[in-house]
């Protein structure tokens, strides 16, 4: 999904945290290297929260109020882009040890067995 089009539809879904991993991976390495598309998601920043002057609970972050209070919208975006790709960089190390954990169970298991067929013959 390279296709800026496709990005700028995603940007609803990103806030509200509804794209899968590889989607939301794609979304962030996209946005930060298209100024067309950063430029997009600051828009939609400004429409969503920028306009309304008590809105203030719809970020539940504090971390991103200070960035509406100061209407830097380009810093909350560059935010959460960051945000987004530690939280990718943290999830895929996640399902990277999970998978060394499974390895590692299952090679216990079987030299279990192993031992026992040892211990049952020998
Ligand atoms: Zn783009």
């Amino acid at each position: 999904m390279d296709n800026c089009k496709e990005i700028q539809c995603r940007i609803e879904s990103f806030e509200h945290g509804n794209l899968s991993l590889k989607n939301e991976e794609a979304f962030t390495n996209h946005i930060l290297n298209c100024a067309d598309c950063r430029e997009e998601m600051e828009i939609y920043y400004i429409i969503s929260y920028g306009l309304d002057d008590d809105n203030e609970k719809k970020m539940e972050n504090s971390k991103y109020s200070d960035y509406l209070d100061a209407f830097d919208f380009t810093g909350l975006v560059e935010q959460k882009l960051k945000d987004s790709e530690d939280k990718c960089l943290f999830l895929r190390q996640w399902t990277h040890f999970t998978r060394v954990r499974y390895i590692f169970v299952t090679a216990v298991m079987m030299l279990t067995a192993l031992l026992l067929v040892i211990i049952k013959f020998f």
